[in-house]
């Protein structure tokens, strides 16, 4: 029999062919999802009685002939009956391919991976397609024969086994789609997961021989050649949680990424089925320094079938730093992503991927009965950035996680965002009844100021993320009357300022006196020198930087744009001094002018190298200086 497909234009293959010139590959998918639903297709008759056949080996072949320049797909599924062929293949997969000619010719959108073109993407790279297939009823075989334009035939054939052979005849211009290297990927790419094991090529194994020994009498190990399997037809994510150990997530999650080296902390096992279904394995990496550019690190599935790793829009931002699969028939994949992050499935899905995340780190937090730690705290080191960009990011995730969110103090305690203020309100509220939480940066390089604020009875944040200064205003706005300080954003007295004035050792003249002979020596582009008030057993000078110009800067440095005018402020700190310390009247009333030069350098000297200020050749002339005073 011969016939034309029902079509207005001539020329429909030309336009399968070019459209979407990238995703050429999606023909393999697309023919092997064939394959994986025909084969299904006969399990679920032979279950339910209806085949009484013998299912025999259900594998998926894939051959390459390089001489005759085909590439084949073979199943042992259904197959079809000639009138089947033509209602599945003449009538309803082409007009599947006109709709979806029609829906997207005016589309410049990039369309997300499974845009349903089916059978007929097979004609992007071939320039003939035969189907050899013998139907599970007892009907003759078919050949069914198309060249790329709109007329097919259709005879007879004498194929013996049941199931579909799909032979592409490769265009010349697609040439790569005959190297075994090129189909391999495509297969591990698309098919690795797929419900039916596929056969493709051969692989080395190595095993014991069963003729040669070595001296020791044992056997030799030997190469052996047998036909490669390319997919883990049940992966961890398709089986019930209870059923796996976290040894078989980890070694999961190393077959989902064999390049990533690192264990993965934690997981969390997806399974829903209503009201939609969704499946699969969300992992936590490590997030210590950096948040990961490399983003497509979680792949989305259609009944483990290989959509995509470009999830944008499907999950929110910060899961995106998550690794591992989520699988899905309900999300719509033959859309463009703009409709995608619209769709009300998919933000449902993002909704109950949030909620489970946050439930988890949740129930993470609670500690079990006789442990010393949380788990939560545990791990909060290196999910704390996760958390962080979550919260910054997004709205509903950050109200959750105000509950669980921890705060850690200089010495490794942690708290809670409640019990941590419980614990300094005391002593940390300042005049204006705001509580003020101290912090530092860097436990290391504030580490005299983190004393002197430990000598006061105040308690000490480490806060050393990247996002840190984002994230400190955040949670300004969240906590109410709340402030954050950096430990060397002032004097200790006025981190939180009480009402209790200390009486000035020196009169109003004294001080205008003293402020030129300070300011003759130093930096003024770098340092505004601040006479105080303070306890005369504190130091006589100190460096200080302001909290606000500080945060602002940091923040305007990893943001990128938009704050730009706060990144370009210069580095400037405060040289306070302490006008009750003795050392302070003895410079105002040295009277020769070289030996008070040096007291203020060496004072100045002393109060940078509390901060770390003081390097290189500033650093050896204030050693040689202090050898000579001594
Ligand atoms: P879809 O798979 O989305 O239905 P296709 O164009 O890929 O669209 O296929 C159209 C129909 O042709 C399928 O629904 C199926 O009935 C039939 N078909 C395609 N490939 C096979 C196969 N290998 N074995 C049996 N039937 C097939």
């Amino acid at each position: 029999m011969e016939g034309k497909l029902n079509v207005q234009t001539e020329n429909i293959f030309p336009v399968i062919k070019k459209f979407l010139y990238s995703d050429h590959e999606i023909f393999l998918r697309e023919l092997i999802s064939n394959a994986v639903d025909a084969t299904q297709k006969l399990k679920t008759l032979s279950t339910r009685g209806d085949f009484k056949g013998e299912l025999g080996d259900l594998t998926i072949d894939v051959k390459v002939d390089s001489k005759k320049k085909t590439l084949t797909v073979s199943d042992r599924g259904i197959g079809m009956t000639a009138d089947e062929v033509e209602k599945y293949i003449n009538q309803i997969a082409f007009s599947g391919v006109t709709d979806f000619m029609e829906k997207y010719k005016d589309s410049h959108e990039p369309l997300i991976g499974h845009f349903g073109l089916g059978f007929y993407s097979a004609f992007m790279v071939a320039d003939k397609v035969e189907i050899f297939t013998k139907s599970w009823k007892e009907e003759p075989a078919q050949h069914w024969s198309c060249e790329g334009n709109p007329e097919f035939s259709m005879v007879e054939d004498n194929k013996a086994d049941r199931g579909t052979d799909i032979v592409l005849h490769i265009a010349d211009d697609c040439k790569e789609f005959l190297e075994e290297g090129t189909i391999l990927q495509l297969l591990k790419k698309y098919c690795r997961f797929m419900p039916v094991a596929i056969r493709f090529g051969e692989e080395s194994v190595w095993v014991d021989s069963e003729t040669d020994c070595d001296k020791d009498g044992k056997p030799k190990r030997v190469e052996k050649k047998q036909p490669r399997i390319i997919n883990d037809p049940e992966p961890a994510w398709k089986k019930a949680p209870s059923s796996l150990t976290d040894e078989d997530y980890k070694k999961f999650y190393h077959e989902l990424f064999p390049m990533n080296f690192e264990e993965p902390l934690f997981q969390i096992h997806l399974n829903v089925d209503y009201p939609f279904n969704l499946t699969g394995i969300l992992y936590f990496p490590k997030v210590r320094k950096t948040i990961d550019p490399n983003r497509n690190k979680i792949q989305l599935y259609c009944n483990q079938v290989f959509v995509t790793d470009q999830v944008e829009g499907v999950v929110p931002d910060y899961l995106m730093l998550l690794h591992g699969v989520l699988d899905s028939p309900d999300i719509p994949l033959n859309v463009s992503r703009s409709y995608l992050q619209s769709d009300a499935n998919v933000k449902k899905i993002s909704t109950h991927i949030s909620k489970k995340v946050t439930d988890k780190l949740e129930e993470m937090s609670k500690k079990k009965e006789g442990e010393e730690k949380s788990a939560l705290e545990d791990k909060w080191d290196d999910i704390k950035i996760f958390v962080q960009y979550g919260m910054l990011t997004d709205e509903k995730f950050c109200e959750r996680a105000m509950k669980f969110y921890l705060l850690k103090g200089v010495d490794g305690t942690y708290y809670t965002l409640d019990s941590y203020r419980e614990k300094i309100k005391a002593l940390q509220t300042d005049k204006d009844k705001t509580v003020c939480y101290l912090y530092a940066s860097d436990a290391e390089e504030e580490h005299a100021y983190i004393e002197k604020a430990k000598a006061k009875g105040y308690d000490v944040l480490l806060m050393d993320s990247p996002l840190e200064s984002h994230f400190i205003n955040l949670l300004e706005q969240k906590i109410e009357k709340s402030r954050f300080v950096r430990v060397d954003s002032d004097t200790v007295e006025k981190l939180i300022p009480h009402d209790d004035n200390i009486p000035e050792k020196l009169s109003k003249e004294e001080k205008e006196k003293l402020q030129p002979i300070i300011e003759g020596e130093i930096d003024k582009q770098k340092f505004t020198v601040q006479l105080e008030s303070l306890e005369s057993n504190d130091a006589p000078m100190q460096v200080t930087q302001s909290e606000f110009m500080r945060r602002y800067r940091e923040m305007a440095q990893t943001s990128g744009g938009g704050m730009g005018f706060y990144g370009e402020l210069p580095e400037s700190y405060n040289l306070v001094v302490n006008i009750n310390h003795p050392l302070i009247s003895r410079v105002l009333n040295e009277t020769d002018s070289e030996k008070q030069k040096e007291l203020v350098h060496q004072l100045t000297d002393l109060a940078l190298l509390g901060n770390g200020l003081l390097k290189g050749e500033a650093l050896s002339r204030f050693l040689k200086r202090s050898v000579e005073m001594i």
